[in-house]
């Protein structure tokens, strides 16, 4: 009991600690996913809104030229510790249903992480997951 306990804790302050990611987090995304609809026009397929609880899977999540280099560096350290993947093999954890994870804005297919700036598939998954109080 203890040691979950510890780790628990340690989860909380590895949370806070990281917790100024949270407000750069928007505009990363905005960088990632909003740029379809900023271009306009010429977009290759019309953004869907997703239809059921299912997440989707997208490779593009794992692009993270959108961030600096000092961003880019943090986030790729990040995902490394964290143990990220872009898709879940956890049955019934990935990051939409997970407690950090930032909704995809504007029709986007990638969310993003409170950890960790940059895009992060809905689908994916890492070692911090913490499922999403109703
Ligand atoms: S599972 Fe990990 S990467 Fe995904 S949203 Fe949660 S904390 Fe972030």
């Amino acid at each position: 009991m203890s040691d979950k306990s510890l780790t628990r804790r340690d989860f909380i302050l590895r949370v806070s600690a990281l917790g100024a990611f949270a407000t750069g987090s928007s505009a990363l995304l905005a960088a990632c996913g909003g740029g379809e609809t900023q271009s306009g026009g010429e977009a290759a397929a019309p953004a869907e809104a997703p239809k059921t609880a299912e997440p989707m899977a997208t490779a593009s999540c794992d692009d993270l030229s959108g961030l600096s280099e000092t961003e880019r560096a943090q986030s790729e350290q990040m995902r490394q510790t964290l143990q990220y993947t872009s898709t879940s093999t956890m049955e019934g954890k990935h990051c939409s249903n997970c407690a950090l994870f930032i909704a995809p804005e504007g029709g986007a297919a990638c969310g993003g992480c409170r950890l960790f700036p940059g895009p992060v598939s809905p689908n994916g998954y890492c070692n911090s997951w913490a499922p999403k109080q109703g």
